[in-house]
This record gives structure tokens, C-alpha cells and sequence, in this order.
């Protein structure tokens, strides 16, 4: 039987490199994206080079109808089999001064960053429950740990991933679920593409960026077996900032 794994926002960056790892460790991928087909296609091609397989799955993590739709119909094509690990990745950025603070830059990003985490995760976690197995890890930010100036929007809905965690973990710990969230410091992706890269990497201990492949090393410890013992846990990868 085909271990599932699904990775929201798998067609760039982070996503894409912890479906790449996912499938080389042995999971049939689901590689979802919102829009960039042409994107998503290179991280199917880069998991067939590695010998693994994946699929595409595309829905909008923000649009509840559109969530339910995708996984109801993966279901009814799949019988009895189960999306064992999920990675809740998908994230934008709309940074700004509170003050200047759009009402689409505070719900867009509460909207993607976390809303789409209770939609997908919500559908899915009553498989795993039933199964008794299962692995969710959300990628969160050291910004929703410390918060940043001009994130209020993308820190508040990280730090509110934080406590969906912490919580699910406590409602799933005994059908062998584990909830986990890893919190990334700067990484080198198109989200950070804007950002002046030497001035921050002053401030970083570790003197650089972090990279993709980097976070989904620890994203693939917590989806192993070998991970079983941690649940409710916030782990940072961020060069120690
Ligand atoms: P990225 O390169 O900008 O990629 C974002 C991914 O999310 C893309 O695959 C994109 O799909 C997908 N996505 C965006 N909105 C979506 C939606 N509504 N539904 C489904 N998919 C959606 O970003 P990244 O740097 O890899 O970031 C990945 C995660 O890490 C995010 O949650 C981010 O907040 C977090 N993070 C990143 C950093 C960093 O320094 N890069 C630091 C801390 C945390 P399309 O290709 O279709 O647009």
C-alpha cells in the first residue's frame, strides 16, 4: 500500500524541497499549489529524478469549498487509502505597517496562512484518528515567536498556527497523531527575494540564510517513525536568531 503524503504550497521554496524529501523517504507525494502549474511540474520532475512519485493536487488552501472538494474527490478515487502525513506549508506574505495596514493584507494572510491549516487539517485529521497513525507538521516563523516589525498581519496568524498545535496535539496524542510545528528563521526563497539580504544576515548568529533543504530535513525527522515522541512542539530552524 502507497504511504500518502500531502504538501500544501509544494511547487516552490520550502514546500518543494520537503516533497522532494518526503518522496525520497518512501511517500507517494501530493504536491499542492495554488496557481504556478509550470512551478508544481519542476517539483514532480525533480521527485521522478530522484526516483520517487508524486502527483498533483491543486486547490486554494483559503477557500474552504474549494479544500473540501479536492480532498473529498482524492478520497473517492482512493478507497481505503490515507494521507498519512501532512505538511500545512502554504504561506504568503503581505508585509506593512499596522497603520498602513490594508483590510485585504490582514485577511489574505490570515486567510492562507491560517484559516487554510484549520480547512485542510480538519478534513484530514479524522483519517489519521481512525487509522491511528498520523503526522502533521505546520511550517510556521520565528515571526510568530517573536513577532516583526511590518508583520502584525503574518505574525499573528503564525503565532495562531502556534496554538492550533499545541491544542490539536493534546486532542490527537493517543491515536498516535502528532502535531508538531517548525518555525524557519530567513531562508533562501522567492518569499524572501525583497529582503535586504546583507543587512539581515548581520543580525542572523549563523551569518546566513537558511535553506529549503535545510527545513525539510526537520520537517522528515518529524514525519518518520523515528519522531513518534514529540508532539506539541514549536522546533526553530533559524541559524539561532
Ligand atoms: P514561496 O517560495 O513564496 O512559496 C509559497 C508556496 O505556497 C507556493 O507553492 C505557493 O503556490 C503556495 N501558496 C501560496 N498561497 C497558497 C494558497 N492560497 N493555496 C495553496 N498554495 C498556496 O514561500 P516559502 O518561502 O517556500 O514559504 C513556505 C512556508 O514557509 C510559508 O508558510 C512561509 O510563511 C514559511 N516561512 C518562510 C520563511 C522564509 O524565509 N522563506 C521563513 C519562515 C517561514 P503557487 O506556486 O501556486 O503560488
Amino acid at each position: 500500500m502507497k504511504k500518502y503524503a500531502l504538501v500544501t504550497g509544494g511547487s516552490r521554496g520550502i514546500g518543494r524541497a520537503i516533497a522532494v524529501k518526503l518522496a525520497s523517504a518512501g511517500h507517494h507525494v501530493l504536491v499542492n499549489y495554488k496557481s504556478n502549474e509550470e512551478e508544481a511540474r519542476k517539483t514532480l520532475e525533480e521527485i521522478a529524478a530522484a526516483g520517487g512519485t508524486a502527483e498533483l493536487l491543486p486547490f486554494d488552501v483559503a477557500n474552504a469549498g474549494e479544500v473540501t472538494a479536492a480532498l473529498e474527490g482524492w478520497h473517492a478515487r482512493h478507497g481505503d487509502d490515507c494521507i498519512e502525513v501532512l505538511v500545512n506549508n502554504a504561506g504568503i506574505r503581505r508585509d506593512n505597517l499596522l497603520f498602513w495596514m490594508t483590510d485585504a493584507e490582514w485577511h489574505d494572510v490570515v486567510d492562507t496562512n491560517m484559516n487554510g491549516i484549520f480547512y485542510v487539517t480538519r478534513f484530514l485529521i479524522k483519517y489519521m484518528m481512525n487509522r491511528k497513525y498520523g503526522r502533521v507538521i505546520n511550517v510556521v516563523s520565528v515571526s510568530g515567536v517573536n513577532g516583526l516589525a511590518g508583520q502584525a498581519n503574518y505574525s499573528a496568524a503564525k503565532a495562531g498556527v502556534i496554538g492550533f498545535t499545541r491544542s490539536l496535539a493534546l486532542e490527537t496524542a493517543r491515536k498516535r497523531v502528532t502535531v508538531n510545528a517548525v518555525a524557519p528563521g530567513f531562508i533562501e526563497t522567492d518569499m524572501t527575494r525583497d529582503l535586504h539580504r546583507e543587512e539581515l544576515k548581520k543580525v542572523i548568529p549563523a551569518g546566513r540564510f537558511g535553506t529549503a533543504g535545510e527545513v525539510a530535513g526537520l520537517v522528515a525527522f518529524l514525519a518518520s517513525d523515528e519522531a513518534s515522541y514529540i508532539t506539541g512542539q514549536v522546533i526553530s530552524i533559524s541559524g539561532g536568531l
